[in-house]
């Protein structure tokens, strides 16, 4: 069972909710003057990482709110679930750069740590998430 903790009911069964794409997606000011390919670019382009990604979510079938998430793509590992309108929490890579140098983060590095507020930038711990 995969579960996703609602920040507004908590703990509930993936089935509950529905997927809704990338988070932090602005819609652009003045958008009448944009060109088609600049519309385009808006609409359908978004970002496909490997490894930490925030993404939209619904609670469809409970609250029916919509909420944002930071999800490792490459393990599944929830590291955090926001508000919306809230800032996602930093996340710190604690692996060096890997020996083909792809970057700690969005690469599929796993090795991540979710800084929220009040919380130290290092606190010697590594190697797995924190959720
Ligand atoms: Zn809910």
């Amino acid at each position: 069972m995969f579960v996703i903790q609602c920040p507004y009911c908590g703990e509930r069964d993936l089935s509950e909710f529905s997927y809704g794409g990338e988070a932090h997606i602005a819609r652009p000011k003045n958008s009448e003057k944009m060109s088609d390919a600049e519309w385009a670019e808006f609409v359908f382009m978004r970002s496909n990482p490997k490894g930490v990604f925030a993404e939209r979510w619904n609670h469809a079938a409970g609250c029916r709110r919509w909420f944002n998430m930071l999800r490792n793509t490459a393990t599944d590992d929830i590291l955090a679930v926001y508000r919306i309108g809230e800032q996602p929490p930093k996340v710190e890579a604690l692996l060096p750069v890997t020996p083909s140098g792809e970057a700690p983060i969005g690469s599929g590095n796993d090795a991540v740590k979710v800084i929220r507020p009040g919380e130290g930038a290092d606190d010697g711990a590594g190697g797995e998430a924190e959720v």
